[in-house]
């Protein structure tokens, strides 16, 4: 084995450890424990997605739960907040990132779990393999593509366009504070987790943040499940669209690459792609992985 040869092994090595240890995303953002964005609508960073919350005199509604151990963490910070339980818990999707903190989030209050229909399935499946198959806490209201509610001072909604990042996707929107949550439907630069088994799907994804970019307010805050340190876990609009843009550059180059007779091998020996330099990877391989996942489901579609 020659040194490139050993690297390559090295990178795919802790690339496969990193996902099934699920730490992949655990380092991106610098945890900042609790931050207010607007109108009473804020971000919890710990380890794991982005979790959102809404706090009020009239309710508490937390988006996400990481693991339990950030969960607990979190749990602790928002009694410092308010005297209030929680109220409604929203998963964005099935990922143990952001749905593993449920028991946890439960216990705090959280009598009803809301999420898309397809995300107990979905989790259940991702989750039966491991340990954590029976620590699993379901959401219990599933709607198919939008659920909402109304309070006096803020209106919420989740919506579901379809498979994008997973099939049980859903995007909430604190109409009032104007917040948009958008999960793992935008890794903010850096190189996003593609589940095929999870029913991801990338052609999926670019419309369903092609959809968002237009149905949501321009002057909208974003919060978003992963990012890059620099560039952070919130921003606006056009962080959809460069996020859009990477996607389709990947298919674009993968059905370039197929066309001229490359196989998956020599696809992988790209590092990156032109025009999206900002971007990088959460674990070692992230790249070669989004090259052989936007493959593998172009591949699935040639055979059905
Ligand atoms: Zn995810």
């Amino acid at each position: 084995m020659n040194r490139r040869e050993f690297i390559w092994k090295t990178a795919l090595i802790t690339a496969a450890g990193s996902l099934f240890s699920g730490r992949a995303w655990a380092q991106q953002a610098k945890p900042t424990g609790f931050q207010l964005l607007r109108d009473g609508v804020g971000i919890f960073t710990g380890r794991g997605g982005t979790i959102g919350w809404y706090l009020s005199d009239e309710m508490v509604i937390v988006i996400d739960s990481q693991y339990p151990s950030s969960a607990q963490k979190f749990v602790k910070e928002l009694t410092g907040h308010t005297s209030r339980k929680i109220d409604r818990l929203i998963n964005t999707h099935h990922h143990k990132d952001h749905t593993g903190g449920n028991g946890v989030l439960k216990e705090a209050g959280a009598r009803t779990i809301i999420a898309n229909e397809n995300v107990p399935r979905l989790q259940k499946a991702h989750n039966s393999t491991s340990e954590n198959a029976e620590i699993q806490t379901y959401a219990d209201r599933l709607f198919k593509s939008n659920w909402r509610m109304s309070l006096h001072k803020e209106s919420v909604s989740a919506s579901h366009y379809g498979a994008g990042h997973t099939g049980g996707d859903a995007i909430i929107h604190f109409e009032k504070a104007n917040v948009i949550h958008m999960g793992d439907l935008v890794f903010n630069r850096l190189y996003p987790f593609i589940d095929l088994k999870g029913e991801a799907t990338i052609p999926g994804w670019i419309s369903v943040l092609e959809g968002a970019a237009k149905i949501y307010p321009s002057d909208a805050i974003y919060i978003y499940g992963h990012g890059k340190e620099g560039f952070g876990v919130t921003g606006k609009r056009d962080d959809l669209l460069m996020m859009r843009d990477y996607l389709s550059a990947l298919w674009e180059t993968v059905e370039a690459d197929k066309a001229a007779g490359k196989s998956l091998d020599e696809m992988k020996e790209r590092q990156g792609l032109d025009g999206f330099s900002d971007f990088s990877g959460g674990w070692a391989g992230a790249f070669q992985a989004n090259i052989e996942a936007a493959f593998r489901e172009m591949e699935a579609e040639t055979v059905a």
